[in-house]
């Protein structure tokens, strides 16, 4: 039989490249397929005590297989920001532009644009919590390019390719993504769970 995961995540472009990534090996929920309808807090200082805040509060709830990822941008000249104050680095609203701005504003003149997108998974199988990391290295752009994906894509140039995120479908941002690399070893170790 299928493992079935609750994915817990609201966000819906987290959901459709975690899904491409999956295929059909293991069966994906959203928490709106599983009538959850809650803003999952992220009150911490580290990416790894998010993911687990998130995956523990909807198994918490619904003693189900589950698992959560929380990502940061870390860059290099800024000490590692806005790492695990990505989504809230320009303030409350979460605002994608302004987030941006205010990265290409605190980098103005930098030519060190060295930056890491860093992904924690977060899975709880069979009431065991299992944690797992993806990385992707790259650069921040001066200016932004492209208009698909999300969050910083605009501006990030993976090591080995010359365009942006925003400028790559999603198989292409697949190819080095932080989050594909972060779910490549969840499911590997499903795989050996399973198998
Ligand atoms: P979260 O806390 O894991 O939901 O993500 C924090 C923020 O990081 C998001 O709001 C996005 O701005 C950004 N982010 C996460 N993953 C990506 C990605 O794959 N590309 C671009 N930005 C991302």
């Amino acid at each position: 039989m299928k493992t079935t995961l609750i994915f817990a995540t609201n966000n819906q472009n987290k959901v459709t490249e975690i899904r491409a990534v999956i295929g059909n090996q293991f069966e994906i929920i959203t928490l709106k397929e599983a009538g959850i309808d809650i803003d999952i807090p992220e009150p911490h200082d580290t990416l790894e005590a998010n993911a687990s805040e998130k995956s523990q509060t909807i198994h918490g709830l619904t003693t189900k297989n589950c698992f959560s990822e929380d990502t940061g941008l870390e860059v290099a000249s800024l000490n590692g920001e806005p790492g695990v104050k990505s989504a809230r680095y320009a303030g409350d609203d979460r605002d994608f532009q302004q987030n941006i701005d205010k990265l290409l504003f605190n980098l103005q003149g930098n030519t060190n644009r060295k930056a890491q997108f860093r992904t924690v998974v977060s899975l709880i199988l069979d009431n065991q919590e299992y944690l797992f990391e993806g990385i992707c290295e790259g650069q921040i752009s001066e200016n932004q390019n492209g208009n698909q994906g999300f969050g910083y894509d605009p501006v990030f140039i993976p090591d080995g390719a010359t365009k942006s995120f925003a400028e790559m479908n999603m198989d292409e941002k697949n190819k080095y993504s932080h989050r594909k690399k972060a779910v490549a070893k969840l499911i590997n170790f499903l795989s050996e769970q399973t198998s």
